[in-house]
């Protein structure tokens, strides 16, 4: 039996090798299982590729693809999905976040056939800004309400997977990859482990605020159109509201003729209701970005080289 380990790695040159020291040990305590680690090399800047060269030299189950620029985590794990041959494959960070000491229940719990992966998440999110904390759990309850894919709150991407639900993975060309969506998507029994949260060993965390804001954007959109449905809802909203005003202003044109006054208000609805309407196209700005980026079938990523090229240049 071969696992697949896909390792991305975005500027790891510090985490990489006491990732890899540690990968090792575990790997070469289960027994009676064959290994390949795929380290994806996301257009890192520092020393990441030499690194994983490096110790592509002296373990031959070590292969790699390094991009031609940055593509994003999620561009990495498909690259590394896609180049996986493993009758089970795993996904992993790099940074010791993700304790590889979990892989050898995880793979038993696999083999056992009941379960199609085995998934992960954090119980606690000590060590991070509480503000951090507050978000994502708003972002969890809204998008769980918008959309009927389940995202379970505090799950990471640290899982393996069996051959059947890669590929199915796999079929999901879309550009906007939100991978914690897309497992789930695929369907299949998921087994869950949870662990304590675990600082990184090393480096920096490539996460902002903003950019951690712009994916949940993402994930919403792509797993949901019912933020679509707003517009409607704030325009049936506003003719009922409206149909009462005027009646109400019928009513006492009747009884107080030529009564005179609101202008104050009429700018205040005025404000509200192109405020709300410039939401509304906001909304639909977001979902034709994102079908125009989707139409143009761009690469999810682009391969500037690899070990099993350097491998046929040998042969
Ligand atoms: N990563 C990547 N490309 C990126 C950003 C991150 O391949 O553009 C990798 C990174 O090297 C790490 C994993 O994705 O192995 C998780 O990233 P990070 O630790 O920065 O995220 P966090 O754990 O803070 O959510
Ligand atoms: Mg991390």
């Amino acid at each position: 039996m071969l696992v697949s380990v896909v390792v991305p790695c975005y500027c790891e040159e510090l985490s990489l090798p006491l990732f890899y020291k540690e990968m090792a040990a575990v790997a070469d305590k289960i027994h009676g299982t064959g290994f390949e680690f795929i380290f994806i090399d996301d257009g890192s800047h520092d020393k990441t590729l030499e690194g994983i060269k490096t110790i592509a030299e002296k373990d031959r189950r070590v292969r790699y693809i390094s991009f031609s620029r940055n593509f994003g985590k999620e561009a990495a794990v498909y690259a590394g999905l896609e180049s996986s041959k493993g009758d089970f494959t795993a996904v992993i960070d790099a940074d010791l976040q993700d304790p590889p000491g979990l892989l050898a229940e995880m793979i038993d719990i696999l083999s056992q056939g009941e379960f199609d992966c085995v998934a992960t998440r954090r119980v606690s999110r000590s060590g991070e800004p509480p503000i951090r904390s507050l978000f994502a759990r708003c972002f969890y309850r809204i998008i769980n309400r918008l959309s009927k894919t389940e995202i379970v709150d505090g799950a990471r991407d640290f899982r393996i997977m069996t051959r059947k639900m890669v590929n199915a993975v796999l079929q999901m060309k879309e550009v906007n990859r939100f991978s914690k969506g897309l497992f789930s998507w695929v369907g299949f029994k998921t087994h869950w482990l949870s662990f304590e949260n675990i600082q990184r060993v090393a480096g920096e965390t490539k996460w902002s605020f903003w950019k951690l804001l712009i994916y949940s954007i993402e994930g919403i959109v792509g797993f949901s159109t019912a933020p679509l449905a707003v517009a409607s809802v704030a325009g049936v909203l506003f003719c009922v509201i409206s149909l009462v005003a005027i009646i109400a202003l019928a009513i006492r044109q009747i009884i107080w003729p030529y009564s005179q006054y609101g202008w104050t208000s009429t700018i205040c609805v005025v404000f509200l209701v192109s405020g709300i309407q410039l939401f509304c196209i906001g909304i639909l700005g977001q979902y034709l970005a994102k079908t125009y980026m989707e139409i143009k079938k761009r690469p999810i990523y682009i391969v500037k080289e690899s070990s099993d090229e350097k491998k046929e240049e040998n042969t």
